[in-house]
């Protein structure tokens, strides 16, 4: 897994500024914008975002869609649907590890060197945020791991304390 863990970044800030291949966004099923971290996507990246959203004929739990970039820096962007955390027993961890997973796949189908992912489904979502960030980083290190494509997988955090999590978390995985 170390060679993996490498190839991970950990950042605090507003994923719409990113200059990346790739930014994934917490949508929800209708990928026809919402609050939090795809409201602020889907103002950064203007209306014709939208006008592609609305031809993706939504998006399931646990999958994801790719758009164009439009306004922003990120030349795409992975439109993904978390869970609702309803206390754990709904199959929530899958279907948040499955975000990564076919995020992944996305950005490697697509050429996409660099990809930069928020904290799918800790916010309006409620999921617990430590859980979360062990699914995140461990999802994403065992996939890279076994690939070459994206080279580079950044975590946006969106405040420090989230960020401090995600460097425990990576640090411990490095531990074994
Ligand atoms: P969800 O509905 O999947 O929970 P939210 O957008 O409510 O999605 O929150 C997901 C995470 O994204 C939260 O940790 C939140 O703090 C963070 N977030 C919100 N806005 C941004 C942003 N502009 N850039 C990066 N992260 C953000």
């Amino acid at each position: 897994m170390g060679k993996a863990l490498d190839r991970i970044r950990i950042q605090t800030g507003d994923i719409t500024k990113l200059d990346v291949d790739a930014i994934v966004n917490a949508a929800n099923t209708s990928l026809l914008g919402g609050g939090g971290v795809d409201g602020a996507i889907h103002r950064a990246a203007g209306r014709e975002l939208e006008f592609e959203c609305r031809m993706l004929d939504g998006c399931n739990v646990g999958d994801a869609k790719i758009t164009k970039g439009y306004k922003l820096p990120a030349r795409h962007i992975i439109h993904t649907v978390g869970p609702v955390w309803q206390g754990g027993g709904r199959g929530e961890a899958e279907l948040l590890a499955s975000c990564y997973v076919r995020s992944l796949e996305l950005a490697a189908a697509n050429d996409c060197r660099s990809v930069a992912f928020p904290a799918i489904s800790t916010g309006v979502y409620r999921y617990p945020k430590d859980a979360a960030t062990e699914i995140a980083v461990g999802t994403v290190s065992m996939i890279i791991e076994q690939k070459t494509m994206p080279e580079t997988v950044i975590f946006c955090c969106f405040d420090e304390h989230m960020a401090e999590l995600y460097q425990r978390t990576v640090a411990a995985l490095r531990k074994g």
